[in-house]
């Protein structure tokens, strides 16, 4: 099958130097999107990874989705990923979330079936003629004349490549926190990777310590479920993915239960033992997502902390305890569970533990992902201090294809704020810096109502179809959904209903009021009483088969209409403004209404247009519209250029 109408090989032809065009190191997220990534679009690529049992290993909840996360992993199967495909095969229970609110805040998540994940995700990876598979642990980088050369594996090979992608995760100098007992060790008690973090040393990659933490996992036969609420799944399960046909709707319950305040006199009591607490652990976990330890504390008037329940897989005993991550004592951990209703006689299976690992903060990042310190080099996932499944995945599939694109001499695929979470979640990786491991909330992108998750897919599909990364069956899904929209949209709005018995019967069922003029039929769907299935049915037309999700973005654009026009123009304005280019020599001391850190910073940075200075950390809304302002004025801004006198006496902003 053909790929998108870009598919040039990137190995040339009687290429002389044997080796790899792309080797990613790991197979976690987001090692097998970029490998798959880079692979699709052809390169020959290495996925080099510790142990090939353990690809795509969820180390935490076997879930995905959620407001932003869901909306990352349906941008990821617009742009060819593989993540929304392998889960929707391995979905255990899926909700759509948040309906009652917004379309710019719904979003599915699932529970997913965490070993058919990890077998589905390494037969993809098994399938792509170009992807090879080796175990080996990757431990130094080679590089020449600034430019990467290859690896060096624990076995001594040399595997040589023109990029490399690493996708190490939390691998980098981990150690395990079991209570005061710390040890090193990643996941799945697999050795931890010191000699990689060296050589990234050595190449002026700096590294610093982020911590994070898991739930115990218990035995579901030790659980008595007739005193937990249920949470059962949606009678209609969705997938995320749009090549995916409905998934079953024979859906496994999650469960609910509750802390109290037993429990949290146990935790009080034994915090001496918790590695966070006794200063074991230094490096800054997700305050987001707090230890139990952390809620006691910091919530200390509440009484009670839920905790979800959720299988790991449709046969397996092991059930997952959302909420109650700890770094505390085995034997504390069960007796706090045992407090707790429906837990009475819990029996661990996992016990919790938290872990402390090496992170590159990622503004050493171009947008591309690509080191600015190497050439070739390109970082993505857990690596660079984000932390999620999604997180990862998004970001190896960017770092594949650019590292792709790189090799083909084209221009990196950068996603803009306006256009995708993933252009959000890497601008501010890349821009902003981070403080604490970084996960996506719609809450960080500032064009919302356009980034739905439904429209994905009409967002980004047209690039990688010209990138060729998907394939045409992708594609056609794409056009069927996209045409059908613009049809549908231009047929409503020349259909009119008089005023009349017809149309007043037809309202009148739907709690509607009569029209007194004609009226179109896109003005009757945008009624929120009235929906669009609903009209079908009354002009007697069947519901088309269509793509997932079609309809629902059919009437989004239907329903918000004004308010998407407006978030659309809004990007337009501040497009043009961050287009705003700023003086190579603009003296920001001679700017006194800029605040001084801002100043500073600014000197520092030198942006050289006032969207890169609108992102960084530090400049606020008003430090902006006071270098706006003198950049407006050819007066003023003649006044605030290095060598020149400075003609407002000192700078101060004018009132005219
Ligand atoms: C304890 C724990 C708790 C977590 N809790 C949450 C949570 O609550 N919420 C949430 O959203 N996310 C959580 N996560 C995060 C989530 O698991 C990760 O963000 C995600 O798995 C990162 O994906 P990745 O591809 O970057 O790395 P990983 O999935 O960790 O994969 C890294 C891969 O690199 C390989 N590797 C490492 N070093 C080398 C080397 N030198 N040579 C060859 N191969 C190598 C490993 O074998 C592995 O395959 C948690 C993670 C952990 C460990």
């Amino acid at each position: 099958m053909t790929r998108g109408n870009n598919n040039k090989n990137v190995f040339r032809p009687n290429n002389p130097e044997p080796g790899f065009d792309v080797i990613v190191i790991g197979a976690g997220h987001a090692g097998c999107e970029a490998a798959l990534a880079a692979s699709r679009m052809g390169c020959r690529t290495l996925l080099l990874s510790l142990n090939l049992d353990m690809v795509a290993f969820m180390a935490c909840n076997p879930s995905l989705g959620g407001p932003g996360k869901g909306h990352l992993v349906k941008e990821i199967d617009a742009l060819g990923g593989e993540m929304p495909r392998v889960a929707d095969r391995n979905i255990l229970q899926a909700r759509m979330l948040n309906t009652g609110k917004g379309p710019a805040v719904q979003a599915l998540r699932a529970q997913i079936n965490k070993w058919g994940y990890q077998r589905a995700m390494r037969i993809a990876l098994e399938k792509e003629p170009a992807l090879t598979l080796r175990e080996d642990m990757a431990e130094e980088i080679i590089t020449g004349e600034g430019q990467i050369k290859g690896i060096i594996g624990r076995s001594g090979a040399f595997y040589p490549a023109r990029t490399v992608i690493i996708c190490s995760g939390v691998y980098l100098g981990a150690r395990l926190f079991l209570g005061d007992l710390h040890f090193a060790a990643a996941p799945g008690s697999l050795t931890p990777s010191y000699n990689l973090a060296k050589s990234l040393q050595e190449l002026g990659i700096t590294l610093d310590r982020f911590k994070t933490g898991t739930p115990p996992r218990v035995y579901r036969r030790s659980i008595d479920f007739s005193t937990l609420e249920k949470v059962p799944g949606d009678s209609e399960a969705q997938g995320f993915s749009i090549s995916s046909k409905k998934t079953s709707s024979d859906q496994f319950s999650c469960w609910m239960a509750y802390t109290n305040p037993d429990t949290h006199e146990i935790i009080r009591k034994n915090f001496d033992q918790a590695p966070i607490y006794s200063g074991l652990i230094k490096g800054a976990g997700p305050r987001y997502c707090p230890s139990i330890e952390d809620k006691v504390v910091r919530f200390s008037e509440r009484d009670r902390h839920p905790i979800f329940i959720e299988p790991e897989g449709p046969d397996i005993e092991e059930m997952y305890l959302q909420g109650i991550s700890t770094g505390l004592p085995p034997d504390v951990q069960e007796s706090f569970l045992r407090t707790i209703k429906g837990l009475e006689n819990v029996k661990i299976m996992r016990p919790a533990y938290a872990i402390e690992y090496d992170y590159a903060p990622p503004t050493q990042l171009k947008i591309s992902l690509e080191t600015r310190a190497v050439q070739g080099l390109f970082l993505a996932g857990q690596i660079n201090g984000t932390t999620g499944y999604e997180e990862a995945a998004a970001q190896g599939l960017i770092a594949g294809i650019n590292a792709a694109l790189l090799l083909k001499s084209e221009e990196p695929l950068v996603l803009k704020r306006s256009e995708a979470y993933i252009g959000v979640m890497i601008d501010d990786l890349v821009t902003r810096g981070i403080q604490e491991p970084y996960r996506i909330f719609t809450s960080r992108g500032e064009y919302r109502l356009l980034l739905r998750q439904d429209n994905a897919d009409l967002r980004l599909t047209e690039k990688s179809w010209s990138i060729g990364l998907i394939d045409e069956e992708r594609y056609r899904l794409h056009l069927e959904k996209k045409i059908f929209i613009e049809e549908e949209l231009a047929r409503l709005e020349k259909t009119r209903h008089n005023p009349g018995s017809a149309i007043e019967t037809f309202l009148g069922k739907h709690h509607s009021s009569t029209p007194k003029q004609p009226i179109s039929a896109l003005e009757l769907i945008r009624r929120p009483e009235i929906n669009y299935p609903a009209y079908l049915e009354w002009e007697n037309k069947d519901l088309p088969e269509l793509p997932p999700g079609t309809i629902k973005e059919l009437e989004n654009q239907i329903k918000y209409a004004g308010y998407i026009a407006k978030q659309g123009l809004a990007v337009e304005k501040t497009a043009r403004m961050h287009d705003k280019r700023i003086p190579d020599d603009f003296d920001y001391q001679k700017a006194k209404n800029i605040s001084t850190e801002a100043r500073q910073k600014l000197e520092q940075v030198r942006p050289a247009t006032i969207g890169q200075a609108s992102r960084m950390e530090g400049v606020t809304p008003a430090d902006l519209s006071v270098l706006i302002l003198y950049l407006e004025r050819p007066d003023i801004l003649k006044s605030m250029l290095k060598d020149s006198p400075d003609s407002t006496g000192n700078g101060e902003r004018t009132n005219d």
